[in-house]
Order: structure tokens, then C-alpha cells, then sequence
């Protein structure tokens, strides 16, 4: 992550001046997580809403408060909690607030079981993602090490009621304001976005974010009927991004660091990054087959473990590209999953 120019600072204030302008603010919580701060957002008017919510911390729940106050408000007096996705840091006080509020809480209808039954659900998760880890190759200490880091971090997140589901495409009031509903998978199974086309302002939770490619992370899909086959968000996120290029955005109020002001260059920035890395991967695939983690390795170097499933994913996902481009092929016939060229 490089530190903004001044030109880019001057944009990111004014963005956000103009967001303000529209009602909408932004309230910065800080998160025990490398990504830094999570920005949740109040839109003003009626219903009054608050757009994610920071992770389950009372650091968070005090820096919530103080942000509304310094608006004017108290949490008794939000009409409204809607969450982007599925990650602890942007739902994690949900349910603390909504106690504190008596305010709806809204998700799209595919992620509603997974707040209702968090514990459960994430645990689901986890299993998931040590059985993937180990068939691709990541030692067994490195996936113990993760399961305990699994068990700190689900509490940065409690189980949240869910009183409106939202459906994709469908309109939602937030503030006196109109926006699309918008299901964006890709980062996570369960990303929505919210396209006022009024004001052309997007609060798009972590599918666009100004200064960090977001990572799609392999992640258990949502839908009930999923074969058991291995989920590809990188495509998904591809197919995501280019669905929000089409957009006429002003402004993306993304979950992390400043605004994007210009969603286009910065989706065939991301695709382009996104076919440079996959062509490296391809590149150490010259000498014969490697097994994900061996790439991971050969890439970014030593890994810390609790970046051992991050890393995989991101490599995956770039795999994933190759394959669907027939560049080549997955041999999951041993005990370790196993990627080569295509002669
Ligand atoms: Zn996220």
C-alpha cells in the first residue's frame, strides 16, 4: 500500500466533502487486523442508517459512538443497520447496536443464515478452509496454528438478528435516498453493493477499495445447493467488477481507506494486475508441476501462518484464470492437489 499523493489526498477530502454534502458521512473504527480501520457510514434522513458496523470490540462500540455523537446522534436514534458482507469487521456490532437502537438489521437474503447462526456457520468455514489447505498442499502445524487463530477471531463477531432480507436488484431506502441492491460475490460469497443512481454515490463495502486490491477469498459458498466443488471468487470477483464498471459512479465509498473516484481505471488497474500475476504463476509452472502452497511459497516467500490461507487463495484464484483460459490443469488424482502447463 503506497502512501496517497497530495493531488490524491486533495480528491479522497473532496469525495468525501461531496458524500458528506449528500448526507452521507464517514465513521472510521479501528480493527485488530493488518487491513487497519473499517469505515462504516451514516446516512442521513430517513430512515437513519448505518452502514456496516466495525468488529465486535468495545473500542469499536465507544469509537461508534463518539463518531455519531459528534453528528449529532445516539444509537437509539438509527432506524437502520444494513451490512455489506460477511466479514467480522464490518458486522461484528451489529447486534450490540441493534440491541442498543431497537433498529432493523438488513443483509442480503444469502447471508441472513450466516449472521442469524454466526458460530456455527464460521466454524463450518473454518473446516472448510483447513481441508482445503492441507489437499493443497500446507503442512498440518501451519493449519493447527490457523484453527486456534480461527477461534480468537470468530469472536470479533457475535450472531445478529436479521429483520430485512434483501434481495439483489431490489431498491432500499436508506436515508431519503433511493438505492439498487446489488450482489457483487467475489471478495466474499455475500457482497452487496448500493447504487444511489441519483447521486451516483456507491457504498460498496470492501469490492472496491482505493488503495488495496480486495482479496477474493476462497470461502464455503452460500447458496444451499452447492455441488462440494471448489469455489472460484476470483472469476466471480472478475465478473463482479466488470458488472460495476457499467455503472455511472461519482463516488465509492469502499470499507477501507479513502474514496474511488474513478471505479473504472481502478477495475482495469485491478484485471491487469490480476493477468500479471497469473502470467508469474504460469511462468513457475515451466519446470513441472507445483502444488498451491509451492507456488505460494515460490511467490511471496516465507509465509507468516496467519497469511497461509490468504495466500493460497490469492494463488487459486490466479490458477483459476489460467484454467479457464486452457493454459492448465488441475490434477487432484494424489494426495496433494497438483497445477500444470498444458503441453
Ligand atoms: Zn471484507
Amino acid at each position: 500500500m503506497s502512501a496517497p499523493t497530495k493531488a490524491e489526498q486533495t480528491a479522497e477530502s473532496e469525495a468525501l466533502a461531496a458524500a458528506a454534502t449528500a448526507g452521507i458521512h464517514r465513521l472510521p473504527i479501528t480493527t485488530p487486523f493488518k487491513v487497519g480501520d473499517i469505515n462504516t457510514y451514516l446516512v442521513e434522513g430517513d430512515p437513519l442508517t448505518l452502514v456496516d458496523c466495525g468488529p465486535n470490540s468495545v473500542t469499536g462500540l465507544d469509537e461508534l459512538e463518539s463518531g455519531l455523537a459528534a453528528l449529532g446522534y445516539a444509537f437509539s436514534d438509527l432506524d437502520l443497520i444494513v451490512v455489506t458482507h460477511q466479514h467480522q469487521d464490518h458486522f461484528g456490532l451489529a447486534s450490540a447496536i441493534a440491541r442498543r437502537s431497537e433498529a432493523d438489521v438488513a443483509c442480503l437474503d444469502l447471508l441472513a443464515p450466516m449472521l442469524r447462526g454466526w458460530e456455527q456457520h464460521s466454524r463450518a468455514d473454518d473446516r472448510y478452509a483447513v481441508e482445503l489447505m492441507a489437499r493443497h498442499g500446507v503442512d498440518a502445524s501451519a493449519t493447527t496454528a490457523l484453527k486456534s487463530i480461527g477461534e480468537v477471531i470468530r469472536g470479533y463477531a457475535a450472531p445478529s438478528r436479521v429483520d430485512r432480507e434483501l434481495h439483489d436488484g431490489q431498491q432500499l431506502e436508506m436515508g431519503a435516498r433511493e438505492f439498487d441492491v446489488l450482489y457483487r460475490p467475489g471478495h466474499s460469497p455475500s457482497d452487496t453493493i448500493f447504487f444511489d443512481p441519483d447521486s451516483q454515490i456507491t457504498l460498496c463495502g470492501d469490492h472496491l477499495l482505493s488503495k488495496i486490491s480486495s482479496n477474493a477469498i476462497i470461502c464455503r459458498p452460500l447458496h444451499r445447493d452447492w455441488d462440494g466443488r471448489r469455489p472460484k471468487p476470483l472469476l466471480e470477483y472478475r465478473s463482479s467488477m466488470l458488472a460495476t464498471r457499467a455503472l455511472d459512479i461519482e463516488i465509492a465509498l469502499g470499507g477501507h481507506g479513502g474514496p474511488v473516484t474513478d471505479h473504472r481505471a481502478l477495475i482495469d488497474r485491478r484485471v491487469k494486475g490480476q493477468d500479471r500475476r497469473a502470467s508469474k504463476l504460469l511462468d513457475l509452472l515451466a519446470d513441472g508441476p507445483l502444488s498451491g502452497h509451492a507456488l505460494a511459497n515460490a511467490m511471496f516467500g516465507e509465509i507468516a501462518v496467519t497469511q497461509a490461507y490468504l495466500s493460497l487463495s490469492e494463488i487459486l484464484g490466479h490458477l483459476d484464470l489460467l484454467i479457464e483460459d486452457g493454459l492448465i490443469e488441475e490434477d487432484d488424482s494424489g494426495e496433494t492437489i497438483v497445477f500444470a502447463q498444458v503441453p
